[in-house]
């Protein structure tokens, strides 16, 4: 049996608009540092299971993911835990498709009632299948409506989701568990927050491994800015913390440096450990 410890990937880093911003012409979006492109907001953990099949596991499904999948290869998607239904996280979710398509099964997809009622509405040619003109080549998904505070398993992984607050609208993040010699875990994955409730502090205690939002310095209603977000962070005090979802505000090598000790800007393709 394989024991190749999981592998945790930031598909995706930037905020809604990407980065470079479509006719922008800062630095940042002129910057030929690859660490200053980001597309929209995702995640893969890779891990090996019980029975040693080696599993994928995707955080959200952003617009862009049939680009960062060809990027990396990925040829396969075990499971999809979904934080929220901004287009931004899961207008990518018709690509997961081919996933179907080579493994021949059908992928369970986690979300809250709030993510699923916007997902009937947006997909229903994938989640009413039955009502389509013509049998036509759409994902197959198995949805499971979770709540917050719920613990699903994920080939053998503990996924909690708790509640992050983004503006007025409750999502989730999730908590991870994994075996306990993987430095990775427990990971904590937060994006697209401005504040963290007192009952979902104690999902994030004792987290190895933090991904937060950390969107820009200028004061924002649905997200942290940057000092919000470091602030945060150094209140879980994860052994290291990892922001995404930036605008062009952000350069990563003017910024980066700056970030405290444990902490440090996201980019595309950035793989742990
Ligand atoms: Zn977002
Ligand atoms: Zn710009
Ligand atoms: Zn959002």
């Amino acid at each position: 049996m394989s024991t190749a410890p999981a592998k945790f990937t930031l598909l995706g880093t930037g905020t809604s608009s990407g980065v470079p911003v479509i006719g922008c012409d800062c630095v940042t979006c002129r910057s030929d540092d690859p660490r200053d492109r980001r597309l929209r907001c995702g995640a893969l953990l890779e891990f090996t299971c019980g029975s040693g099949e080696r599993r994928a596991v995707l955080f959200d499904v952003p617009p862009d993911h049939r680009e960062q999948s060809l990027r990396i290869g990925l040829a396969r998607c075990d499971g999809i835990l979904l934080t929220h239904a901004h287009v931004d996280h899961v207008f990518g979710l018709d690509e997961v498709r081919r996933y179907n398509a080579i493994m021949r099964r059908p992928i369970p997809v986690y979300g809250d009632e709030p993510t699923w009622e916007q997902l009937e509405r947006v997909y229903s040619h994938i989640l009413f299948r039955d009502r389509n003109v013509n049998a036509s080549f759409v994902a197959d998904l198995v949805p499971h409506r979770v709540r917050h505070g719920d613990t699903v398993d994920l080939h053998g992984l503990r996924a909690t989701a708790f509640t992050l607050w983004h503006g007025k609208l409750p999502i989730l993040g999730w908590r991870i568990e994994g075996p306990s010699h993987d430095p990775l875990f427990p990971l904590a994955y937060c994006t697209d927050v401005n504040r963290i409730p007192e009952e979902s502090r104690p999902h994030l205690q004792g987290v190895r491994t933090l991904v937060l939002d950390m969107l820009r310095p200028r004061p924002h209603d649905t997200h942290f800015t940057c000092e919000q977000a470091i602030a945060a962070a150094r209140e879980i005090g994860a052994d290291r913390t990892v922001f995404v979802h930036m605008t062009h505000d952000i350069r990563h090598a003017e910024f980066d440096p700056r970030l405290p000790v444990g902490m440090r800007l996201g980019f595309d393709g950035l793989t742990l450990p």
